[in-house]
């Protein structure tokens, strides 16, 4: 017993920082300064340490030359539901359990993400379960969603929080906290049920707020959005069907509040459907079975719901664009999240295509890299990982994402809590299901 007992600690321990390694002759790419600067990185105990990497690596430490390379903070994907797969159209379904979607991340560079629905067991249990092994990317997550009766995310088929009054929404609120999530999410969608009243969204803001928790509301429609904003919300998912107004646009800058579009997930079927060469990004397809990117290229006829999502999107697909053209030009903070586990959206892949999609609308490279990093990890008050003295979590990228932001699909090696991820390895248990 007692062998088992120290053998164990060892093998934690040596998995936990397996590497002493130096980054050597990279430019690191760096979003809070905007700054590119060729520096050596040392990533010892699974933290940076900047330097001079040594002339000869020796038994103990590697050196990996990178001159001619990127190295950009490892990417957080802010909207993401892991528990849903990827789902495809059709029949065909990549069905895999939340840690398995942890391990899959890695492989684009997606060091973290934050679950924005789930059944609050099963993702939190999948949080403590991979919590600081590097072999999986970060979960943080919110658990259920806040409704009301027959509001949206009643319909979903999985549990959820409901309130419908002001007490009620205090009480469930507290009762979720003692599970720690990292954010509350609010469900407010005119476009599908009814919403929250004014007092019992307030209470559902204000309780948290008290309990240290921040806020995420995903809205439907614009006045969801005004309720929202007027109610406290610090960050609104989703953009509305119709042009942003300009009276919300003001609102949203008075208010300081923070926007997650879910441009993948509000234009990319559609997107898909007009150009199937979009399918055909070496990164995707290093990482989705091909039997459900051959879903996607088969789907002229589609199965109802795809019919459905595609629908909205052909509905929406003049003014999600304008939308987020404004609020960038607003110079309201973009976080980037995908909606991962809906259709068109690929976990750990597509939030490149977010960055993209947020560079079309007007944003800068720089900034459409902050929204994905440093915007990321600083609401989950997160270190950078590229930092003197930081946890090391880093994307190494053959062409400088500044010059053109599809260079981060250029994912050369991973680094994640100091360790260089076996991105083979990260998508080996890659299996399609049916549904
Ligand atoms: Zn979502």
């Amino acid at each position: 017993m007692k062998f088992t007992f120290i053998f164990g600690l060892i093998l934690i321990s040596a998995m936990a920082y397996a590497d002493d390694v130096w980054l050597k002759g990279a430019s690191v790419v760096d979003p809070l300064t905007k700054t590119i600067k060729k520096t050596d990185l040392h990533l010892v105990n699974g933290k940076v340490r900047r330097g001079t990497a040594p002339k000869a690596a020796t038994a103990k430490v590697r050196i990996i030359d990178l001159a001619g390379k990127w190295i950009i903070p490892g990417l957080y994907d802010m909207h993401v539901h892991a528990t849903f797969g990827n789902p495809g159209p059709g029949q065909s379904y990549q069905v895999a359990p939340p840690s398995e979607i942890a391990k899959i991340v890695l492989y684009a560079g997606v060091t973290g993400f934050l679950d924005l629905f789930a059944a609050e067991e099963e993702i939190f249990f999948a949080r403590e379960q991979t919590r600081k092994d590097p072999k999986y990317a970060d979960i943080y997550a919110a658990g259920p969603m806040f409704t009301c009766t027959k509001g949206h995310g009643t319909d979903l088929g999985r549990p959820t929080r409901v309130v419908n009054t002001p007490k009620e929404a205090e009480v469930q609120v507290r009762e979720l906290a003692a599970k720690k999530p990292d954010a509350i999410k609010i469900s407010m969608d005119r476009n599908i049920g009814p919403v929250l009243d004014m007092p019992t969204l307030k209470a559902t803001i204000e309780t948290a707020r008290k309990l240290g928790i921040k806020n995420i509301v995903h809205i439907g429609t614009w006045a969801d959005a005004d309720d929202a904003l007027r109610a406290g919300a610090d960050v609104i998912t989703h953009l509305g069907w119709t042009d942003v107004p300009d009276a919300t646009l003001a609102l949203m800058k008075e208010k300081k509040v923070m926007e997650i579009p879910t441009m993948t997930y509000q234009t990319e079927l559609l997107h898909i459907l007009e150009n199937r060469r979009l399918l055909n990004a070496p990164l995707l397809l290093g990482m989705i079975p091909a039997d459900l990117l051959a879903g996607y290229r088969g789907m002229d006829v589609p199965d109802r719901f795809t019919a459905h999502e595609l629908e909205i999107q052909i509905r929406g697909r003049a003014s999600f664009p304008v939308s987020l053209k404004k609020i960038v030009a607003a110079g309201i903070p973009v976080i980037s999240g995908t909606d991962a586990g809906d259709l068109g959206v690929f976990h750990g892949y597509s939030i490149h295509r977010e960055m993209s999609l947020l560079v079309d609308a007007g944003a800068t490279t720089w900034d459409a890299l902050a929204s994905a990093t440093s915007r990321a990890k600083a609401f989950l008050k997160r270190p950078l990982g590229i930092g003197e003295g930081e946890l090391a979590d880093l994307v190494v990228l053959g062409g400088n994402p500044i010059e053109d932001i599809a260079n981060t699909q250029l994912v050369e090696k991973v680094f994640h809590r100091g360790v260089e991820i076996d991105r083979g390895a990260a998508v080996a248990g890659l299996k399609l299901s049916a549904k």
